[in-house]
């Protein structure tokens, strides 16, 4: 079944995982089932339920409608209705689903709360990664929007890419690089069979040796249908490296060609990225293609010991970057030219007469957009009879663009070092290029 994060599937399904969004800053994370567990069976006759603060939602009103919905609270019944009234269910589902248009800002920013158990609603919306880093349960620091979208365009994560990750921490940078290398088609999941060749391409191998924090991103990648694409391996990669090893011991290559490293000694990792390989142990990287990396770290001497480990193992192009990532209000803004500008000292204008002839041009450009019925508004005679402008007309009309910058800014993350390990040069392809290019000798 195709995960919810990936394909453009329109209904939401059974088993999905889905985001109600509460408010402009909350949602709150489900996953979509009307099979109810013995251990989560509060005795609800609807099923399975998630309560909010908005009301209760029964999962039967949230599977098999339009991502996006606007989904109305139910009433819910702790048992004295008996089970399997389908009908009744049915009507239910169909009463919950608002055609209504969309509701005004106040109702989404939270104000109409279920004052009654049924008054609220929720939207049931389609996960991204980038919603999910937003709402997941943090079990280490994350890698957040705007450092991983960049990492994964420098490392060329794209359909069919090969991605090694390490730790997986909170899965946070896992779900964006699944829905980055995802190729469309899942192959057979990566299982490291014995003397089998695995499919590699669009995977994502991502290691932990956390024990706790690896189940949990394993059980995850499970319940948002997400293992078909991503092999969680339990790993001490400073010691044990990147391979996929069978339990008869054998090493398999993930054969990667792009990498993240969010470890806090990303250089002890570097020695199991090379391009060597001994009979038993193939290189962990794609032998026909560069290999991308990035390492993320939050201090300078961790870059420097990262740095000088590249440079001995023959790494390139390496480049430091800090993502500051700040969001910018533009608006347009008044310069000058206002009416009451026109009677005392216009600190723009300077010049009256300029400035008349100016706001006779505007004049002429309102009169015109007026009969063509667009902005800006209608201009009037004052009791002097002269023409005014209300403030908006004219800053519509002559208004620049401007900015500003967050006041709050969100400053360093950690810094990214990027490099990329060129295609192994052998003696063979030198001999065939200079049979090619005869100059060259
Ligand atoms: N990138 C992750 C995310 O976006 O959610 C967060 C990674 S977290 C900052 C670092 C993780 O690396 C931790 O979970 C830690 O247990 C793991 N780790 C540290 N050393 C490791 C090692 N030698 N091998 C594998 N994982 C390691």
């Amino acid at each position: 079944m195709q995960s919810s994060f990936l394909g453009s599937r329109v209904t939401t399904r059974q088993g999905d995982l889905a985001l109600l969004h509460l408010s402009r800053d909350q949602q709150l994370p489900v996953q979509l089932s009307t099979i109810v567990s013995k251990a989560e069976d509060k005795g609800y006759a609807e099923g399975v339920v998630t309560n909010t603060r908005f009301g209760s939602f029964p999962h039967s009103t949230l599977i098999g409608i339009p991502w996006g919905s606007q989904v109305l609270a139910s009433k819910v019944d702790t048992g004295s209705r008996g089970r399997g009234d389908r009908n009744q269910h049915r009507k239910r589902k169909a009463d919950a689903i608002s055609t209504d248009s969309p509701p005004d800002e106040a109702e989404t920013s939270g104000l109409k709360q279920a004052t009654a158990a049924t008054s609220g609603f929720i939207h049931v919306l389609k996960p991204t990664p980038e919603s999910w880093t937003t709402s997941l349960p943090h079990r280490t620091q994350v890698v957040y929007t705007p450092d991983y979208s960049y990492i994964l365009h420098r490392i060329r994560a794209r359909p069919g890419s090969t991605l090694i990750e390490a730790g997986s921490g909170s899965g946070s940078f896992t779900h964006a690089a699944a829905r980055a290398v995802f190729a469309g088609v899942v192959e057979q999941n990566a299982s490291a069979d014995v003397g089998k060749e695995i499919p590699t391409k669009g995977k994502v191998f991502t290691f932990e040796f956390h024990a706790d924090r690896h189940q949990k991103v394993k059980k995850e990648m499970v319940e948002h249908q997400l293992d078909a694409v991503v092999t969680a391996t339990h790993r001490d990669v400073y010691k044990d490296g990147f391979w996929l090893s069978t339990d008869s011991g054998q090493y398999l290559s993930p054969k990667a060609n792009a990498v993240f490293l969010d470890l806090p000694a990303p250089w002890e990792a570097l020695q199991h990225l090379t391009r060597e390989e001994d009979a038993d142990k193939p290189s962990a990287l794609d032998a026909t293609s560069p290999v991308h990396i990035c390492t993320f770290s939050p201090c300078i001497e961790q870059v420097q010991k990262t740095i000088s480990e590249m440079r001995r193992q023959g790494w390139v192009e390496i480049d430091m970057v800090e993502i500051q990532h700040r969001r910018i209000e533009v608006k347009r803004e008044y310069i000058g030219y206002r009416y009451e500008g026109m009677r005392g000292a216009d600190p723009v204008a300077g010049n009256v007469d300029e400035a008349l002839a100016r706001l006779h041009q505007v004049e002429e450009r309102a009169r015109e957009q007026q009969t063509q019925g667009s902005q800006p508004a209608k201009a009037k005679k004052d009791t002097q009879g002269s023409t005014q402008y209300s403030a908006a007309q004219v800053y519509w009309d002559e208004g620049r663009l401007i900015h500003h910058s967050e006041s709050d800014l969100k400053t360093h993350t950690s810094y990214l070092l990027f490099a990329v390990l060129p295609l192994e040069w052998s003696e063979e392809d030198d001999a065939q290029v200079r049979a090619a290019m005869p100059q060259l000798t």
